[in-house]
């Protein structure tokens, strides 16, 4: 048998970014999309690594908000793992930070205030988050069969560990499951994500919430490690499987409990958690000693999210309750 390389123009090439990638080669490629006013130009890194054998495309895709660090370390993760467990078969694509405007200044948005998961699939004369999302959907996304974003709860969020899914779209539930998320929630498209985009292609993906923005969550990165994980041993990216599934709480709608009044809120019940309907989630008090009202949950579900700013104004969105209905 032997070590016996196949003639390279008998090798399977993935071609991305203009580049071609042979089996069991890695490398860090450059997405170029613009230069900052400074002149500096701006590259975002784009990391594919090919088992030594065909197989199906993952990419995992982080930092499309410039202030979700979460998902940076869980990419990170996963790429520190290859050195000791190499692929098996197939190609993950590594994409760290797309925003990476916003990354430099931790902010959601880029440069000119807009949200880029707003602007797919963009196109080559428009903003600068209508050139890059463009850059990514004809450059990247043709090359790849299975999608992992990675986000964080904006602002003051904390989002409990959960994956959304589109739904009516059997191939990324079927995808959402082998993650096997604590929760799972079926999510209505955004207009212009790249999510719907992907969706239209007839492409899996889902999206992963845990933690906030602007800070690092163990038990976030934890939980998306392990999904990514299990997604990668499906697809004979790496042997497996390594752990058995749990089952994902599923849940279909959700609602926001607000604020009754303005005050300093603190939240008593546990993010994640089940709870019944009236149950008191937290109370908010005011400044001066006079008033407390107690914070109830108008439905029974699951904690989703929970706004860790202590100081909220009436009407000020403290929790987001998650349950299943037909
Ligand atoms: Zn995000």
């Amino acid at each position: 048998m032997g070590d016996r390389r196949m003639p390279a123009e008998h090798c399977t090439l993935v071609r991305i970014l203009g580049e071609s990638v042979r089996p069991g080669e890695r490398r860090t490629l450059d997405l170029q999309v613009a230069r900052l006013y400074t002149r500096t130009p701006v590259e975002i890194p784009v990391v594919v690594q090919r088992g030594p054998q065909e197989g199906p495309a993952l990419l995992l895709l982080a930092g499309v908000h410039g202030d979700e660090i979460n998902g940076i370390e869980t990419v990170r993760l996963v790429m520190d793992e290859l050195k000791v467990r190499p692929l098996e078969r197939g190609t993950l694509i590594a994409i760290p930070i797309l925003n990476v405007f916003g990354f430099l200044a931790l902010r959601r948005e880029l440069p000119d205030g807009r949200d880029l998961n707003r602007f797919f699939p963009g196109s080559a004369h428009g903003s600068l988050a209508s050139r890059l999302a463009h850059a990514l959907v004809t450059e990247v996304l043709p090359a790849v069969d299975v999608t992992i974003d990675l986000h964080s709860g904006a602002d003051q969020r904390h989002n409990h560990p959960h994956l959304r899914y589109t739904g009516g779209d059997t191939r990324s539930l079927a995808l959402a499951r082998v993650f096997d998320p604590p929760l799972l929630l079926r999510a209505a498209v955004r207009p212009k994500s790249i999510r719907e985009h992907l969706v239209r292609q007839g492409r899996a993906y889902v999206l992963f919430e845990g933690g906030r923005a602007r800070s690092l969550d163990e038990d976030a990165v934890r939980v998306g490690l392990r999904g990514i994980t299990r997604v990668m041993e499906h697809l004979g990216l790496w042997k497996g499987p390594s752990d058995m599934a749990r089952g994902a709480v599923h849940l279909s709608q959700s609602k926001w409990v607000r604020a009754p009044m303005a005050g300093i809120f603190h939240p008593t019940a546990e993010n994640g958690s089940h709870v019944a309907r009236g149950m008191v989630l937290g109370f908010i008090t005011d400044p001066y000693g006079e008033q407390v009202r107690h914070v109830k949950s108008p439905l029974e579900g699951h904690i989703l999210c929970v706004n860790t700013s202590p100081v909220v104004n009436h009407g000020d969105a403290l929790m987001h309750i998650a349950y299943d209905a037909p």
